[in-house]
């Protein structure tokens, strides 16, 4: 990483941790601000004398913040955080691509794919089932019942425990939930609405007027957490209409081929191409996702593969996969073909037929 992937990584975890005590500030954001100060005076522009300015400034898109080189590695019309959501969820998209995955909440999910991956196991079929169950609506919040019956299916116990640990308690705190109509996940009632998550985009794609309270009588009852709501559910939610479309239409259909080497296969008449699903708030991450991958990396997409951005994107960035793929560099330009959900069956008849 670069000095300034490491002042977002060290403001963004630094800000995560923060509030379990706020008479403490974290080392992270200490360490975070003294690297702000330093980009910033490098750049020439307004040095925040303490911690309250930094956190004014970190309110705002980071194109305000003087930095320069910045819209490399962050969006510029993204703050790193916002009043009633906290972390936004661009801080997010940073941590989980350009980071690590171990460091966000779909740890839990990267951890199922190493297990799968092992060499001593090789479990396509599992992996292919966990993420499909992830995927479905249905499956957001569960009763101990519904997800014991589920995570007990796998003769692995280690499998068992990985598959559990996607998951949350939430029994004492359903009174103060809803049902989201888009992807059966929570809703809370936050700055006078019901919302999904932070990002609740889930909004813009169902009825947001009548809400469903959860009904698991005594049970104890677990949902999908945050990090996996986000990064496995909505993509997953996509990946599966996109699959049944595409079944429906008489074509071969594999899901996460070769364990998540792609999400999609896609297939008719010996001709086969791969379909990549990435969902990331910002045109921007995405293009900057690519525009920092090495050729070997790049190499992977250069034939028959597709990177395709889930149709609600469009809601918030019109023409995002236009957007996304004028902002790749030429390097990578070549090697990287973005299309929306929407444009996927049109390309299909273009390139199988
Ligand atoms: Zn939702």
């Amino acid at each position: 990483m670069n000095k300034i992937q490491n002042m977002l990584y060290y403001l963004i975890i630094g800000l995560q941790k923060w509030p379990n005590n706020y008479a403490q500030i974290p080392d992270e954001l200490h360490k975070g601000m003294l690297m702000f100060i330093q980009e910033v005076a490098r750049s020439g522009g307004e040095i925040p004398a303490e911690l309250h300015k930094l956190l004014q400034i970190l309110h705002k898109p980071s194109n305000e913040w003087g930095i320069q080189g910045l819209i490399e590695y962050y969006p510029g019309e993204a703050p790193v955080i916002e009043e009633f959501i906290g972390i936004t969820p661009d801080a997010e998209d940073f941590i989980n691509t350009y980071i690590s995955p171990n460091e966000a909440q779909q740890r839990n999910m990267y951890a199922i794919l190493q297990f799968c991956r092992d060499e001593s196991r090789k479990l396509q079929t599992e992996y292919a089932q966990i993420r499909t169950f992830l995927s479905h609506s249905q499956n957001a919040v569960l009763s101990s019942f519904q997800l014991a019956q589920f995570v007990e299916s796998f003769r692995d116990r280690e499998l068992s425990t990985l598959v559990r640990q996607c998951y949350e308690e939430v029994t004492t705190l359903l009174v103060n939930f809803r049902k989201c109509p888009y992807c059966g996940w929570t809703l809370e009632y936050k700055n006078d609405r019901w919302r999904c998550n932070k990002e609740n985009i889930c909004y813009a794609l169902a009825d947001f007027e009548m809400f469903e309270q959860f009904d698991f009588e005594n049970n104890r009852v677990y949902r999908l957490l945050p990090g996996i709501q986000r990064y496995v559910l909505l993509p997953g939610m996509s990946e599966m209409k996109l699959a049944d479309f595409l079944k429906r239409k008489g074509y071969g259909v594999e899901l996460f081929p070769n364990i998540d080497e792609y999400d999609l296969a896609v297939s008719l008449n010996n001709n086969k191409i791969f379909l990549d699903v990435k969902d990331f708030k910002d045109p921007r991450t995405l293009a900057n996702f690519f525009n920092q991958k090495s050729l070997t990396y790049l190499d992977k997409y250069g034939h028959q593969v597709y990177v395709v951005v889930p149709e609600y994107r469009n809601i918030l960035f019109p023409s995002y996969g236009k957007r996304a793929s004028v902002l790749l560099k030429e390097d990578t330009e070549k090697f990287i073909n973005i299309i929306m959900e929407n444009e996927v069956d049109k390309m299909l008849k273009r390139v199988l037929l």
